[in-house]
């Protein structure tokens, strides 16, 4: 018996880590198997400090963050499931963070909670990813072909997300995601740096980089795409950019190998600034969180291209005391900065 044939399965997607690049794909995938998705609210103070207390001192803390909306969803919902993935690879040469590798022992050893965890492992190393929803599907009691359809459902609509998001409002959309009206996003007010008189007339092109969960987490980089908007910037982010930036291979040197993939598309969008879009991008800001081995491996890489090529470069490393003031002043300086050489 299936469980279209019993009540509908309630399964829980914690908003953070990877829920902010795949999230689109999990959400049609369980749709299609007819279990009711229930998504965690976005971040709060209390998630973040919730996360803090329970997770590891040592780990980053978009990890941090990812233990508080556990607790979160276990707190408002009686789940049948928390759904947390185990993402090892999806290109053959390549790994995810081992964050991603032990995510669901990391939270069930972390957490110790009674809800079971159901895992979606993506490792093509081992097995395709058809091979993988086949196996989840087994736990729910589907079969092949049904799993089989599920997966090239979620596909079709991750691939219409993305070519949506090419045009912008990324976390806009995701946020459609979740249709609970108690988890709408609290729009903060911005204060508009740039006079009236003048604004829209000295734009910047600025490129926000880093992980879609760093980039779009509102609350751990206080609302900094909003921020920059209101001084005036166009904003660009590796989601916004085609998938044929991807395609060809980064080359570092003989001796090193870059073979985190996250970091692989991050290294593609800053080539994409000093190659195509060198005439479209003025500036860039790097989000890196505090901890976080694999990007403090390729920042010093972005950064000596970036000074060697004259491309205004920031990094901003993102910790859960990261203060607003200090963000600010640095984005203010720096857009500043680019402005007046960009109009003098
Ligand atoms: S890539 Fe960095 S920020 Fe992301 S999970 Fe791994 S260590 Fe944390």
């Amino acid at each position: 018996m299936n469980q279209t044939e019993k009540h509908r399965l309630k399964i829980g997607i914690p908003r953070a880590l990877y829920f902010y690049k795949y999230g689109p794909l999990w959400t049609a995938f369980l749709d299609f198997l007819n279990c009711d998705v229930k998504i965690s609210i976005p971040t709060t103070s209390v998630i973040v400090e919730d996360g803090t207390k329970d997770a590891n001192s040592e780990l980053c803390v978009p990890m941090k963050i990812y233990f508080g909306h556990v607790k979160a969803l276990l707190s408002e919902y009686d789940l049948d499931y928390i759904f947390i993935p185990r993402y090892v690879s999806s290109h053959k040469e390549q790994f995810f963070c081992p964050k991603f590798l032990i995510l669901p022992e990391a939270v069930k050893y972390g957490l110790k909670f009674d809800t079971p965890i159901i895992t979606l492992e993506i490792n093509v190393k081992k097995n395709s990813e058809h091979e993988s929803a086949i196996n989840f599907g087994k736990i729910l009691g589907y079969n092949e072909e049904t799993m089989i359809k599920a997966w090239n459902y979620a596909n079709q609509k991750y691939e219409e997300f993305q070519d949506k998001a090419l045009k912008g409002h990324y976390i806009e959309l995701l946020d459609e995601l979740d249709t609970d009206p108690k988890h709408r996003r609290k729009k903060k007010m911005i204060k508009q740096i740039i006079p009236e008189a003048i604004r829209g007339k000295f734009p910047v092109n600025i490129l926000v980089l880093g992980h879609a969960y760093n980039v779009y987490e509102t609350h751990i980089n206080r609302d900094l795409i909003s921020r920059l908007k209101a001084m005036d910037c166009n904003i660009t982010t590796i989601e916004n950019l085609p998938k044929s930036e991807f395609i060809e291979k980064i080359t570092i040197n003989e001796q090193y190998h870059q073979y985190w993939q996250s970091e692989d598309e991050i290294l593609k969008t800053a080539r994409y600034c000093l190659k195509d879009g060198r005439n479209k991008i003025d500036g860039i800001i790097f989000l890196i969180s505090f901890a976080c081995g694999p990007d403090s491996l390729i920042q010093e890489i972005v950064m000596r291209d970036m000074k060697k090529r004259k491309m205004p470069y920031l990094d901003l490393v993102l910790d859960e005391h990261s203060g607003e003031s200090g963000l600010i002043t640095r984005i203010e300086s720096f857009t500043d900065m680019i402005r007046r050489e960009k109009f003098q």
